[in-house]
């Protein structure tokens, strides 16, 4: 009987092999490893190991570990409103060898030798080996057919288990850490420090990483956050949490961190590893059976301070300084838990640290005048452009492509209606001309407005596709050339899981690693290279998928068709394009940033130019 009720009590810990790998490293990052090995067969169904070079078991206590509730990490009910280690409940061990062909060698380092000890051995028998402990578990879940049924396809297992190692090697980055995968090696992380291995684990986060540093008394918040999704194939990055160090998936800071980016990133979640340390008198880490959700005693006041550090160091470089005050502060009983940052000079841990774009660079690092950059979000949110709207109602007609947007324009310019009757009727302004044929230099009543083409064409786009997509099913076009697409892992993955749902297009595996794309929507057919579209939806939809809403999936999928169709820079407008560009995004909403979360478009009032050129004074 006992043991059918550990049995049952196994599955809430170990819900999938994943599961059991994030409990069996943090077992080795509690013994003080600085090395930790992993090595998973068949999506860790048919093995999982983990071996280490931490404190050990001294033989005696190998049968201990085994047993449920037995945990060597407290021994005193006070320990436990202030644990530091990630383990404290005795039950991974008892659980992972409930379900599985288990075996747990250890060796101390004043021992000659190691010791070897498995559920079905009375005592531990000698085993030669390094100081540490290997724990091997075989044919997981083999017995129970009901679990098994809940496991995905063994690449999606295999998937979630690089996750688990990839959240623990951002956490510990001194330690280092390997992966294999079927007797080949997957990952190598030596040891470093937090920058250097955030671009080991995403080696192409270089230019979106924005740091955060927010050291109060009492809470701090650390870490990175990132555009969105990367460029191209770039590895797309997910949502790392983590409470006192322990990787959680809470919907109170992933609100947090939603909430500071919103208006900057498009709708899906933006990317992010953020270390949030708090009093653990404050925190119940003891809130779930796998400890990934915590219970705040204050979540109103930590929700302010997560969303406030973020918001603050997002904001700086956008030109938009928000000052902390500018956050009401609410309810803050216990005070010393909201307590303001630090003056601490700011350090960026990541270097090199985000770079601000250059009109917002430029303009505000002069000490003696603030110009009056406005923030690109709120501007086009203000009435002023709704009235716009309603004059302009036929230009609403959806505009299906780049092509189509201007295609009926001829291309020669004729001279615009007089400025001043544009000023006051549209927010945008009268384009002027191009910058070096990246941005779009327009007039408007209050100044100059300096607009990235490629942002603002793709948030465009955006917009216009999920109108789209939401309505109806627009119409396919089969290709007529074989379009082979190699795939990561991961990308596989959520094509075999996610094909289905992709919207425009039609791809389908054909080996291991390896899609034909088949079809594609008839809106972008012209203007993408399918295979690398298809590429680029899968990334953003396995970062998705961790929100089980399918219209993030698809919202998130359909940015990647977005930034993929979207005109280029290094591409020269006329003046006529330049101008129905301006016109469509003052209909469009959330035009203030593009789907990665960079701004669109930046104001530079006339008064910052009369006081360089102290006219007026
Ligand atoms: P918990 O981590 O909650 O204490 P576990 O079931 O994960 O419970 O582990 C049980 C005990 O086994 C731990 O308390 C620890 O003493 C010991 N143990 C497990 N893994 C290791 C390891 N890699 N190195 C040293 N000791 C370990
Ligand atoms: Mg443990």
């Amino acid at each position: 009987m006992p043991e059918i009720a550990g049995k049952v009590a196994a599955g809430e810990v170990i819900e999938r092999p994943a599961a059991a790998l994030k409990e069996l490293i943090e077992n080795s990052l509690d013994a003080g490893a600085t090395r930790v090995e992993t090595e998973i067969d068949g999506g860790g169904c048919d093995l999982l190991q983990v071996q280490d070079n931490g404190e050990g078991i001294v033989e005696q206590d190998l049968p201990a570990a085994l047993m449920r509730h037995a945990t060597s990490k407290i021994e005193t009910e006070a320990e436990f409103s202030s644990i530091n280690t990630f383990g404290f409940r005795g039950e991974a061990l008892a659980s992972l060898a409930a379900v599985s062909d288990f075996s747990l060698c250890s060796r101390t380092p004043d021992s000659t030798h190691g010791y070897m000890f498995s559920p079905s051995m009375q005592t531990p028998r000698p085993h030669p080996m390094a100081c540490g402990t290997i724990i091997t578990a075989r044919t997981i879940f083999a017995n129970f057919p009901a679990r098994r049924r809940f496991l995905r396809t063994e690449t999606t297992e295999a998937a979630h288990c690089t996750d688990a190692i990839i959240a623990a090697a951002l956490s510990a980055p001194t330690v280092a850490f390997s992966y294999t995968v079927n007797k080949r090696k997957r990952l190598h992380y030596p040891p470093s420090d937090f920058s250097t291995r955030l671009v080991d684990v995403f080696p192409r986060v270089q230019d979106n990483t924005i740091p955060i540093e927010e050291v109060g008394e009492v809470l701090s918040l650390q870490g990175a956050v990132f555009a969105p999704r990367l460029g191209a194939s770039g590895k797309s990055i997910g949502q790392f949490f983590y409470v006192n160090g322990r990787f959680v998936r809470d919907r109170l800071l992933r609100r947090a961190a939603t909430e500071a980016f919103r208006g900057m990133a498009h709708d899906g979640e933006p990317g992010y590893v953020l270390f949030l340390q708090i009093p653990p008198q404050v925190v119940d880490v003891n809130a779930h059976p796998a400890k990934l959700e915590v219970r705040f005693i204050e979540p109103r006041a930590i929700f302010e301070f997560v969303r406030r550090s973020i918001g603050k160091c997002l904001s700086t470089p956008l030109g938009t300084p928000l000052g902390a005050n500018n956050i009401p502060m609410h309810s803050p009983p216990i005070a010393a838990v909201t307590s303001p940052p630090s003056s601490q000079p700011y350090s960026p841990p990541i270097s090199p640290p985000h770079s601000p774009p250059p009109s917002s660079t430029n303009v505000s690092s002069t000490d003696s005048f603030t110009p009056n950059i406005k923030a690109s979000d709120n501007s086009l949110n203000s009435p002023a452009v709704n009235i716009n709207q309603n004059n302009t109602s036929d230009a609403k007609a959806s505009i299906t492509s780049w092509q189509q947007m201007f295609g009926g324009i001829k291309k020669e310019d004729t001279t615009a209606a007089p400025s001043t009757a544009l000023f006051g009727e549209e927010p945008l302004g009268r384009a002027l001309g191009q910058l070096h044929d990246i941005y779009i230099i327009a007039e408007n009543s209050d100044g100059l407005v300096v607009v990235d083409m490629h942002a603002a064409h793709e948030r465009i786009l955006y917009e216009e596709l999920k109108t789209l997509f939401s309505e109806s099913a627009p119409p396919m076009q089969p290709l007529l050339t074989v379009l082979h697409a190699p795939l990561s892992p991961l990308q596989a993955a959520a094509l075999a899981e996610h094909g289905d749902e992709l919207p425009g297009i039609r791809a389908t595996l054909i080996d291991e690693y390896t899609a034909v794309v088949s079809e594609i929507s008839s809106f972008i057919a012209s203007r993408c290279n399918p295979s690398q579209l298809l590429v680029e939806m899968l990334d953003a939809v396995a970062t998705a998928t961790s929100n089980e809403q399918t219209t993030v999936l698809r919202d998130a999928a359909l940015s990647s068709m977005a930034c993929h169709a979207a005109v280029r820079a290094n591409c020269r407008l006329s003046l006529t394009e330049m101008n129905a560009l301006l016109r469509r995004m003052e209909l469009t909403e959330r035009s203030g940033a593009c789907n990665h979360g960079r701004p669109c478009w930046q104001q530079i009032d006339r008064s910052y130019f009369d006081s360089i050129f102290r006219r007026g004074r």
